[in-house]
């Protein structure tokens, strides 16, 4: 899962890096598991060769003394007691060592800064906070009012945190979709629809925890599918234990899918109406790019999402996350928050991370270099569209002193020329 070589040459990077990230993860004991892995590998190679030794001679065993026969033939069957029991423990050490190194998070880019959220650095300000002269009104006030979605029949037919959509409510979900997949079509990305499940290893793969008590996704009973929490799942597992051509690279991929989060660890966070819920869509994009390259596609992602962002007519700052949001597959990430004023804070809208080769490593997904030498891609995500977060950031910023909502010039043409929302 992860490259023991470089883990050992920058060890003490790693170990600063774990402490900065604030993830649990013992960069020493993997370390001492692959040392132990790597000396007992030797040894099982020396038995072996003795092993082979000893029944090369055991050809000639014919033309031998009794007492020199019954010897190699004691020797041989030590031998294969003792390789059996070394590859035995072997396999035990590489288990252990593979469990530990799947906890190892990514390195981290050197301009991301240290510490918690708070420290994030301001990379990109899009307009500014609009003036409204009159007593603004939340989200979830304009919407019911304006009959844009239900929660009380949501909750009786799924729970809490679930949500029907309505009307123009309905609508904007579609337009949404629209505008943000065509213009990301513009930028080269094949159009995808995906499954909303996928294998527990493709999930693990990805870098998210599948099971466990903090884990965010929803399994199924009596079986190893998840329901995706996005997109990036089952675009990260299309190309899973491929080898790919050079001249293929990079392959910009779009997806508008279902996402399933159990949100687990939420509660007391801001959370009203649709700004963190259980079920959402959204349109993500999905890059594979040669290693020298995911910089520079990870700038062409977060253009994407200030384009998308900034014709919508949104306030926005575009924030260089610091070690502690990253999680473990980010190697750097820059999420954008809008400004959502019935809400009277920003809120996040958007992320866009490069995950260099922590997850083509877990999945398997390599390019071919040159002859007999295959290796990894980079993989960046980033979200085009979280529909929720953005009918929220619309109804609070378009609205008008008597609770209607101005429609975005850009989605206009998406929902039949409707301008306003009454
Ligand atoms: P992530 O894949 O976690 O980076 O999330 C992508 C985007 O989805 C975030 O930037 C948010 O805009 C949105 N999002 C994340 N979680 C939720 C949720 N529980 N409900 C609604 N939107 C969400």
């Amino acid at each position: 899962a992860i490259d023991y070589k470089a883990l050992d040459k920058r060890l003490d990077e790693m170990k600063t890096n774990i402490q900065n990230r604030k993830v649990d993860a013992d960069a020493d004991k993997v370390m001492a598991l692959y040392h132990a892995f790597c000396s007992y590998t030797t040894e099982a190679g020396n038995m072996r060769q003795r092993r082979n030794e000893n029944a090369a001679k055991m050809k000639s065993a014919g033309k031998m003394g009794p007492e020199e026969r019954g010897a190699l033939i004691e020797e041989g069957k030590q031998i294969k007691a003792d390789l059996a029991a070394l590859e035995h423990k072997l396999a035990e050490i590489e288990l252990s060592m593979e469990t530990e190194a799947m906890r190892i998070p990514n390195f981290t880019h050197p301009d991301v800064p240290v510490g918690e959220e708070a420290n994030a650095t301001l990379v990109f300000m899009q307009g500014e906070q609009r003036a409204f002269g009159f007593e603004v009104r939340d989200h979830v006030r304009l919407g019911e009012a304006l009959d844009l979605f239900d929660f009380d029949n949501a909750s009786r037919v799924t729970g809490p945190k679930f949500y029907y959509l309505r009307n123009a409510g309905a609508l904007l979900e579609f337009a949404l979709i629209n505008y943000a997949l065509s213009r990301v079509l513009k930028h080269k990305f094949t159009p995808m629809t995906t499954p909303d499940l996928a294998h527990e290893a493709v999930v693990a793969g990805c870098g998210f925890n599948p099971r466990g008590e903090s884990s965010q996704v929803y399994t199924l009973n009596g079986s190893d599918l998840c329901l995706v929490g996005t997109a990036e799942i089952p675009l990260g597992g299309y190309y899973s234990d491929q080898l790919l051509d050079a001249a293929q690279l990079p392959i910009r991929m779009a997806a508008v899918s279902h996402c399933f989060r159990q949100e687990a660890g939420s509660a007391g966070l801001a959370t009203r109406g649709l700004y963190r819920v259980h079920q959402f869509t959204k349109v993500e994009m999905f890059v594979l790019c040669h290693p020298d390259d995911s910089d520079r596609m990870h700038d062409e992602l977060l253009e994407i999402e200030k384009g998308l962002f900034s014709d919508l007519g949104l306030h926005y700052k575009v924030l260089d996350m610091p070690t502690e949001d990253l999680g473990n597959p980010a190697y750097r990430k820059f999420d954008i928050e809008a400004w959502m004023p019935g809400r009277g804070s920003y809120g996040e809208i958007s992320s866009a991370s490069n995950c260099t080769d922590y997850q083509a490593r877990r999945l398997n997904i390599k390019y071919r270099h040159a002859q007999g030498d295959n290796r990894y891609v980079h993989t960046l995500n980033g979200t085009a569209c979280a529909v929720p977060r953005m009918i929220v950031a619309i109804l609070e910023n378009f609205q008008t002193n008597d609770g209607k909502i101005i429609v975005p010039e850009v989605l206009r043409p998406f929902m039949g020329g409707m301008e306003i929302i009454e």
